[in-house]
């Protein structure tokens, strides 16, 4: 083992190449799914302002209370935070460069968030998220398509152990009405709060709903219900967004408890669970943050968007392992003798001009030891050239997964003989 102190901070993970790889794929596959619906790339700073995370997200919530790695720079005196989510820097680039002057916008970023928890399976102190949202749009047709979208996604990644909760949060006015009967309610049972709910009782009411303390359960269970505040608008929202999923035969559980840890959701929220995963299940989720884009400076701007934790799903689909990714080498170059060796970077490079992915032999090694390294590679073929094949203008294809026999063959037919037989899709089924 490496010094200990020189070895990555705990709970931010390296990801080596083995899996790696199905990063890649992984990624290539959502890309496709956001262009197939109009979604376009945006890329912010992983450091913003101290400020615009506690003016977005909230100041009595978990992730601005304890997970925020926020520090002063000291060069400069600037109060600032590694990002812990990405709406709040999406939502001021956004306004910093105007992108609602004239159209609603469909974007979406995907990257290292940062928050400060216990690492644990699925939780991670660096993790990623692709992140998806679309501004500038109020009416009900939008949620639904984003949480349709996500249902597309798990058909196409093969997941099946995922299910949808949805509820709604109501409009600002509601939710002050449900927060006063809130407050007024857990203020009669005091004794009976935990600290956690006795800090939160006026700051943040609605975030008691959320504790996971066994002991409070009971007396959440009878707490006050927004959806006695809701108002005909959110309502009518709600019904409209549950009949496009209706239309769709997208299957959804109303659950009344699902608040989410932020403070800028309003109406729609929604969470796709696994119970796959332990106590980490909800790889996505979302809702609408009509507020948040006023909140921040901008013209009111009604928005709806939600996240995907990239670990949590990629173990989702290592538990289901359905992927069977293709190598990502074409072939590895083996080559000894004088003619050979001068011969062979010129080959590998005209077998690159075709297309093909060539790792060339590079160093010493006898022919035995360079193919022990070729089978190693993952690629589906070696070429060979010695002396013989070097003096004849020509090179031994070689096989080495599945059939096939080796044969040899004139050099300028190389590329086009490999690019016919090789299997170079990823593929999942
Ligand atoms: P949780 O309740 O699990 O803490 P959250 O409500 O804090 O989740 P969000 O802020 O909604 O999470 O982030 C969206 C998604 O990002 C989560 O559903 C989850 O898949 C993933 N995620 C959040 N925090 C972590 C973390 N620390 N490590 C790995 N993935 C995470
Ligand atoms: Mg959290």
């Amino acid at each position: 083992m490496s010094n200990p102190s020189l070895q990555a901070v705990r709970g931010m993970n390296d990801i080596l190449p083995d899996e790696a790889q199905l990063w890649l794929w992984f990624e290539d596959t959502v890309r496709e799914w956001l262009d197939s619906y109009g979604y376009r790339n945006i890329r912010m700073p992983l450091v913003e302002p101290t400020a615009l995370f506690k003016r977005a997200i909230g100041e009595v919530t978990d992730i601005v209370e304890k997970e925020m790695y926020s520090f002063e720079d000291s060069l400069n005196g600037d109060h600032l935070t590694l990002r812990p989510e990405g709406t709040a820097s999406c939502v001021r680039a956004v306004l910093q460069h105007n992108l609602l002057y004239n159209a609603p916008q469909r974007l979406y970023y995907s990257g290292p968030m940062f928050r400060h928890e216990r690492p644990q399976k699925g939780r991670y102190r660096q993790f990623h998220q692709i992140g998806v949202e679309a501004m500038g749009f109020a009416s009900p047709d939008i949620d639904a398509e984003q949480i349709l979208m996500c249902a597309r996604l798990w058909r196409k990644l093969g997941l099946t152990d995922v299910t949808l909760q949805i509820n709604t949060l109501g409009d600002a006015a509601a939710r002050k009405q449900h927060r006063e009967k809130l407050i007024a309610y857990f203020a009669q049972y005091e004794d009976l709060l935990d600290e956690d709910a006795t800090r939160r009782l006026h700051s943040n009411p609605l975030r008691i709903l959320d504790s996971k303390n066994p002991q409070m359960q009971e007396l959440i269970a009878a707490a006050p219900k927004l959806m006695d505040e809701l108002h005909e608008d959110a309502i009518l929202h709600f019904e409209a967004v549950k009949s496009v999923l209706k239309q769709h035969g997208v299957a959804y559980e109303i659950n009344p408890r699902l608040v989410r840890g932020l403070d800028y959701y309003n109406r729609t929220v929604f969470e796709w669970v696994t119970t796959s995963l332990g106590a980490q299940g909800t790889i996505c989720a979302g809702g609408r943050y009509d507020g948040l884009i006023e909140q921040i400076g901008g013209k009111p701007s009604a928005a709806c968007g939600f996240a995907m934790g990239v670990e949590r799903l990629l173990s989702l689909l290592q538990a289901e392992p359905k992927v069977v990714l293709a190598s990502p080498l074409d072939v590895y170059l083996v080559h000894q003798g004088e003619l050979a060796d001068a011969m062979a970077g010129v080959l590998a490079e005209q077998l690159r001009d075709a297309g093909l992915r060539v790792v060339l032999h590079c160093g010493d090694g006898g022919f035995k030891s360079q193919m022990k390294k070729a089978d190693a590679s993952g690629a589906q073929f070696a070429v060979i050239v010695g002396d013989d094949e070097a003096q004849t203008g020509q090179a031994t294809l070689k096989p080495l997964r599945g059939e096939g026999e080796q044969a040899r063959i004139a050099q300028i037919e190389l590329a086009q003989m490999i690019n016919k037989q090789i299997n170079r899709a990823f593929q999942r089924g």
